[in-house]
C-alpha cells in the first residue's frame, strides 16, 4: 500500500479547506508549520486566501521575529515533523 508523500497530503488537506493533516498512525490532526527564511523559527499558519473551499494561499508568521512570508507545499512541514509534538498537547492538558 503506497503511503502518500507529505507534500501531497498537505496538498490534498489545502485542496479540502484544512489546515491540519491527519496522522494516520496516532489519530492525531497535525496543524501545518513551515520554517521562517530568516532564522528558521518555526511558523505558524497567520492567514489564509481561499478560492471556494480550497485554499489557494497560505501566509506564515515567525513568532520569533514576525516575518510573514508565503510557503509552498513542499516547503511547508507537516505530519511527520510536527513544530509541537503532541505529547506535550496531552501532557498540558493534563496539567490542570
Ligand atoms: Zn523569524
Amino acid at each position: 500500500m503506497a503511503v502518500p508523500s507529505e507534500t501531497e497530503q498537505i496538498q490534498k488537506a489545502l485542496a479540502a479547506g484544512q489546515l491540519s493533516v491527519l496522522d494516520s498512525a496516532t489519530g492525531y490532526h497535525r496543524s501545518m508549520y513551515a520554517h521562517c527564511p530568516k532564522d528558521n523559527h518555526d511558523a505558524p499558519v497567520w492567514r489564509t486566501e481561499r478560492s471556494g473551499q480550497a485554499i489557494s494561499r497560505l501566509v506564515f508568521r515567525c513568532p520569533a521575529c514576525g516575518t510573514e512570508f508565503d510557503a509552498k507545499p513542499d516547503g511547508m512541514f507537516p505530519p511527520l515533523r510536527p513544530a509541537v509534538p503532541y505529547r506535550r498537547c496531552i501532557s498540558a492538558a493534563m496539567r490542570r
